[in-house]
């Protein structure tokens, strides 16, 4: 009978070593706790676009999954994110229907009430048309926001040569990229109603910190 009492003490032991430990490996933080950690003189802070300040899957859906071309095809050939007329009606057109997050309005409106630069670094294509400056100066009060169009090339030069110091983003490669251009890394969690589905793989896995309830 001590044998299973002590078999049974062991077990709880395990399940509940392996609980904290999973707790601890991801650095969760509160907004108010990043404030409290970020230096007393201004800093230059990055953000990504997609999932990190707009919840932009509408018109992504839009472009991947209609049958508005020929026969019933998509309007945007096999490779919508490889189209100009895509991003001319992503960024032209379609972030009228994007929804800016919660936790992207919170974070933008603490480093603009301490003076620091803001800056947006999305790996989107430019295009000829955009309404994505007057969108993110209505959503998150922000007059003539500065907008880095990557087209898909990696993030890390433009994080360096604008001096980002902090750079929040929701994808693993948005921390990697961080992290190689020696500036903070700050994951913001994506919605679950994200149609994005890619570089989600390792959310506190760079030991970045994780902004609680960033979700929405
Ligand atoms: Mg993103």
């Amino acid at each position: 009978m001590t044998r299973y009492i002590r078999a049974a003490f062991l077990l709880v032991f395990l399940v509940t070593s392996t609980a904290c430990s999973s707790h601890q490996s991801i650095r969760y933080v509160t907004l108010d706790e990043l404030k409290a950690s970020l230096p007393a003189n201004p800093v230059v802070a990055g953000f990504d676009i997609d999932d990190t300040v707009l919840f932009s899957s509408p018109g992504f859906h839009y472009g991947m999954t209609n049958h508005d071309g020929p026969d019933g095809t998509n309007k945007y050939g096999p490779n919508p994110l490889g189209s100009a007329a895509f991003w001319n009606d992503m960024n032209g057109n379609f972030d009228n229907f994007s929804l800016p997050k919660e936790s992207g309005k919170a974070l933008i409106a603490m480093h603009s009430s301490r003076g620091d630069k803001i800056i947006f670094i999305t790996a989107r294509d430019s295009s000829k048309a955009s309404i994505l400056p007057k969108i993110i100066m209505q959503d998150f009060r922000i007059s003539a926001p500065d907008i880095v169009f990557t087209c898909n090339t990696p993030k890390k030069d433009f994080i360096s040569s604008n001096h980002v110091g902090i750079y929040y983003g929701d994808a693993d490669s948005d921390m990697e990229q961080a992290i190689s251009a020696n500036a903070r890394p700050v994951r913001v969690k994506r919605s679950p109603l994200s149609n994005n589905r890619t570089s989600y793989q390792k959310v506190g896995g760079y030991g970045e910190e994780v902004l609680i309830d960033s979700e929405n």
